[in-house]
């Protein structure tokens, strides 16, 4: 069996290491209704400018010539793309694409007692709530925003209206959350989502980040272990990042280990900003424009061969090449974020 969906697809274009072009994430604001410690850290940010932002006709427009191109799955993201408005139009609009076959949002959760019956409505059937704590007093101190209770409602909402896949990603943090793993995954059973640990990555904007601060898949596996006793891995030949596992009671959860044990080999996803720039690798410095041609009027053909050059010519290892590193700091100093905003987690989309 192939490790690589859609590889043995004709169509699919492919990088150097013969990986497909497939999972497009696609972030729709840079903005964000939370200052997560780990993300947005700092007191003041450069923002990108209005004029350049996407409309949705253009996101539209540039996701049809990413499934021209073997893409069969987007997730919308951001900053928070909650806070795009009008997003379910942009959903219904990407519904109307045959090729795609997965739509997915992941949002903070702030505004989905608001939105999630319009988001459902306009077709969005996957669901992803970041969520890293059950204590409002640590919300507070990690996300420096008052608004737990709305996170819970909105999960509640969402809950309530019956989305078939919903997840709780959590950002597992030494001395921030290591203690409260099992009760995510309790509260995740509750609510019928499937939790994903993600290991703390260093990438640009995680100014803070720092190695004995991570907590380790095998120190995740370990404090579940304790409390669960055996865990079993679940084997499934699929790109997804998140590795799953198995509790003796059949609760399942799954942890993305970027950090500690990357998946660089099977990485078939790719960015776009809201501002038209494609980015290969989550820790690429370096992305491809693809607004100016588009605003120039460029033809899909021109544009289709932009997308196949620049993936077949993919080499990107991010989080290997990290991980390969002595002394591992945060990606890219404060004041380097200030000059590229793109070079931030939530300019990327996460
Ligand atoms: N606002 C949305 C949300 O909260 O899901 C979407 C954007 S957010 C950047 C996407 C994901 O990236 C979130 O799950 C967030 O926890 C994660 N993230 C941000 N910075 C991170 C870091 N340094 N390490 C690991 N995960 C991070």
């Amino acid at each position: 069996m192939n490790a690589l969906p859609g590889v043995n697809d004709a169509t699919v274009v492919r990088d150097t290491l013969s990986r497909p072009l497939h999972s497009l994430r696609i972030s729709v604001t840079d903005r964000c209704n939370l200052r997560c410690q780990y993300c947005m850290p700092e007191e003041e940010y450069s923002w990108l400018p209005r004029e350049t932002l996407l409309t949705f006709e253009e996101i539209a427009t540039l996701t049809d010539l990413f499934t021209d191109s073997g893409v069969d799955k987007v997730s919308l993201t951001a900053g928070e793309p909650l806070m795009r408005r009008d997003l379910p139009r942009l959903i219904h609009r990407l519904t109307k694409n045959r090729r795609l076959k997965d739509i997915a949002l992941t949002t903070n959760g702030i505004l989905l007692g608001d939105q999630a019956q319009a988001l459902y409505d306009a077709g969005l059937h996957r669901v992803t709530v970041s969520l890293d704590t059950l204590r409002p007093e640590r919300f507070r101190a990690l996300t420096r925003r008052d608004s737990f209770q709305q996170v819970l409602a909105g999960i509640e909402t969402v809950v309530r209206i019956g989305f078939p896949q919903f997840k709780l990603d959590t950002v597992a943090i030494r001395g921030f959350n290591d203690d409260e793993l099992s009760h995510l995954i309790e509260y995740g059973t509750r609510v019928g989502a499937e939790v994903r640990f993600i290991e703390y990555m260093d990438v640009g904007g995680a100014t803070r980040w720092s190695r004995d601060r991570v907590m380790s898949r095998q120190q995740i596996l370990a404090e579940l272990g304790r409390e669960y006793g055996a865990i079993t891995p679940i084997v499934d030949a699929t790109s997804a990042p998140a590795d799953r596992f198995r509790l003796a009671d059949g609760t399942v959860f799954g942890i993305i280990s970027s950090t500690t044990a990357p998946f660089c080999s099977s990485c078939d996803r790719s960015r776009l900003t809201a501002d038209g720039m494609w980015y290969r690798c989550l820790y690429a410095t370096k992305g491809t424009d693809l607004r100016t041609p588009l605003r120039a009027g460029k033809s899909p053909d021109e544009l289709l061969e932009v997308l196949t050059k620049e993936w077949s010519a993919r080499d990107d290892r991010g989080a290997e090449e990290r991980l390969a590193l002595r002394d591992r700091s945060p990606l890219v100093p404060a004041s380097s974020l200030k000059k590229n905003p793109h070079l931030e987690m939530h300019t990327r989309g996460g």
